[in-house]
């Protein structure tokens, strides 16, 4: 009774994303049949092709991105890790959104982690793959909170404890209400007119499966803080 139950739960919400997902690859899907329809009618106008064509390839971009958010949510998190240097990944992290940050204004900033790095303060037991992804959208959501913000700017800072590796992202961009506050990592949830709302669902689950933890304080009038804590590995012992 019990598993049928449980296969029920789980049926229902593969339909569900299964539904949301075709609608969200529909739309770029007819865009691009819709603009190849125009240029097979006007081969010979290169202006409109070439409007066309860098449309059509947005539109693809923007496929490619839903497809990969649907697979990191349903692919099942990884049993297997290893020793991953926060500093490395975050270092990674930041160099690959940097243009991303350009291109919406916004002054990406990586502060000396604290105290000065010793040979693995910053290592935790996980999945590179998957810390890397999960940074990846942190910094996104925090780089397009400051879309409108003249003077916006995304800090990222390291910090070793003890027994913990503290990773702060915060932005002085559009901030976040109670109920908004409330409604974080839980799925489909997303204030934006392109948005997935998969993103910080996949990160919370990485990050409460690696047994860390996630505050976050906003304010619609100075921006976002989110503190990620993630057990430390340890400076001897193995992945
Ligand atoms: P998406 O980015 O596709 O909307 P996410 O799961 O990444 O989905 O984020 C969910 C929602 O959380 C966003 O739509 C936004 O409302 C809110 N959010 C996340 N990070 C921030 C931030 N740094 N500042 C303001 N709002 C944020
Ligand atoms: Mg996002």
């Amino acid at each position: 009774m019990f598993i049928k139950h449980a296969r029920n739960e789980k049926i229902e919400a593969m339909s569900h994303v299964a539904a949301s997902l075709a609608h969200e690859v529909r739309n770029p899907l007819t865009a691009v049949k819709g603009f190849l329809t125009l240029m097979s009618r006007n081969p010979h106008d290169p202006h409109k092709t070439e409007q066309y064509i860098r449309i059509s390839l947005d539109e693809i971009q923007r496929t490619e991105s839903i497809l990969s958010e649907y697979l990191a949510i349903t692919k099942p998190f990884t049993e297997r890790r290893e020793r991953v240097d926060l500093s490395e990944q975050l270092q990674a992290v930041y160099n690959v959104m940097t243009p991303y940050a350009t291109m919406y204004n916004v002054e990406l900033i990586l502060r000396d982690a604290e105290p000065e790095p010793a040979p693995g303060s910053f290592h935790v037991l996980a999945n590179p793959d998957e810390i890397k992804q999960l940074l990846v959208n942190f910094v996104k959501n925090a780089v397009e909170a400051c879309s409108d913000t003249h003077g916006g700017r995304v800090i990222l800072k390291l910090k070793a404890e003890e027994k913990s590796v503290k990773l702060l992202i915060k932005d002085n961009g559009a901030g976040m209400s109670e109920e908004q506050i409330k409604r974080l990592g839980s799925i489909y949830f997303s204030t934006k007119s392109n948005g997935t709302g998969l993103g910080l669902t996949y990160s919370y689950q990485v990050i409460h499966a690696i047994g860390g933890q996630i505050s976050v304080s906003s304010n619609p009038l100075a921006g976002t803080a989110f503190i990620i804590t993630l057990p430390a590995a340890g400076k001897g012992e193995s992945g």
